[in-house]
């Protein structure tokens, strides 16, 4: 079985299929960062949708069984619906998730149900119109993204929520959020402020530690923990003890799992990455357009890279780690 440096093989495979956005949050974009001058990925820098097919084929060889979409906001790539229905024919995978703001998954739910996908994550940080509007860089208020959430769940999506949770910010929303979401019976994640990108003026004061917020949640709702066996699981899980819904923790800060991580992460225009926080990954454009590599070769130096891999950013995250040159969020997709 393929393995890298610490024996962690290659399960998922997160896809960002743009850079862009139709929101600037505080944390991931910052407008003043990403204004009108800022400069995208052209769309011809984009990975087709057939070179990205012959990069799933390969790591589907591999081991891969999740898929991930993500962006920028994935909703906004054109031909994205025709794409996720093309992906019923790789068998092996099991579970492929779009994780999305919401803004427009009102009105692409039908579709998106309609090529196959199961599960979506809806991005929300705040329930207060004014903080809503203030994370997300563009005055816009929570009801649109729940108005999507609703019409994912009627669908028949599998919904689960993340939340960003930034002390001074929206920490005041930690139990507004649960409680919200709680009665509807949809699982919430809340997410540690992570040090990611370059711009977002991150410091270890301005994150809420997954155990604060477990004590938070304490003060008023009754939970326990939820056994699981899985070393991929990524978020701590915890049910409400009346049954109502479950809750998740994403402790990356204070809680590093690199040692379970076996993602790869392709960003829009073709690059892989082992490593969330990496500063820089391998082009596989060269490998996949013109004299393109045949699909065994692909396969052969896909498999390598992995092998070399030795990431454990958040393991050996110190001080001096924030000042690194890393790849922001909006380009790799969390
Ligand atoms: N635009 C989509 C969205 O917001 O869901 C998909 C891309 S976004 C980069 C993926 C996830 O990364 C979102 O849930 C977002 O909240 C999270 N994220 C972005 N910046 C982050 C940061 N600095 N710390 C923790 N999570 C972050
Ligand atoms: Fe856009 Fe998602 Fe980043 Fe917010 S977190 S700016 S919605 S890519
Ligand atoms: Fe994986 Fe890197 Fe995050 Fe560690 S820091 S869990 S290696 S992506």
């Amino acid at each position: 079985m393929l393995q890298d440096q610490h024996g962690r093989g290659v399960t998922d495979l997160r896809i960002s299929l743009t850079d862009r956005c139709n929101l600037r949050c505080t944390y991931c974009m910052p407008k003043e960062v990403f204004g009108p001058d800022y400069v995208f990925l052209r769309k011809d820098q984009w990975l087709h949708f057939h070179e990205l097919d012959r990069v799933v084929e390969a790591f589907v060889e591999l081991g891969v069984r999740k898929i991930r979409l993500t962006g920028g906001e994935p909703l906004l790539r054109p031909g994205l619906v025709k794409y996720i229905e093309g992906m019923r024919r790789f068998r092996q995978i099991e579970d492929i998730a779009l994780t999305t703001n919401g803004l427009r998954l009102a009105e692409k739910v039908g579709d998106l149900r309609d090529a196959g996908l199961k599960r979506v994550t809806v991005s929300l940080d705040a329930l207060d119109a004014d903080l809503c509007g203030r994370m997300n860089g563009r005055g816009i208020g929570p009801n649109v993204v729940l108005a999507g959430i609703e019409a994912a769940r009627a669908a028949g999506f599998g919904v689960k929520v993340n939340m960003v949770v930034e002390r001074g910010a929206n920490d005041s929303q930690i139990l507004p959020m649960a409680r919200y979401f709680k009665e509807r019976g949809v699982t919430l994640r809340f997410i540690e402020f992570m040090d990611a990108g370059n711009y977002n003026h991150w410091s270890l004061e301005r994150v809420v530690s997954g155990r604060e917020i477990l004590d938070r949640l304490a003060e008023e709702l009754e939970f326990e923990p939820v056994d699981v066996s899985s070393a991929r699981e990524v978020a701590k899980r915890y049910a409400y003890k009346d049954g109502s819904a479950e809750f998740g923790l994403i402790t990356s800060v204070t809680q590093p799992f690199c040692g379970g991580c076996t993602r790869a992460r392709i960003s829009a225009d073709g690059r892989l990455f082992t490593c969330l926080f990496a500063s820089e990954g391998v082009d596989l454009k060269p490998w996949l357009r013109g004299d393109a590599l045949p699909q065994d070769e692909l396969l052969g130096r896909l498999a390598a890279i992995w092998r070399g891999r030795s990431d454990r950013y958040s393991e050996v995250r110190s001080a001096a780690t924030p000042r690194l040159g890393k790849v922001e969020m909006s380009y790799i997709g969390g």
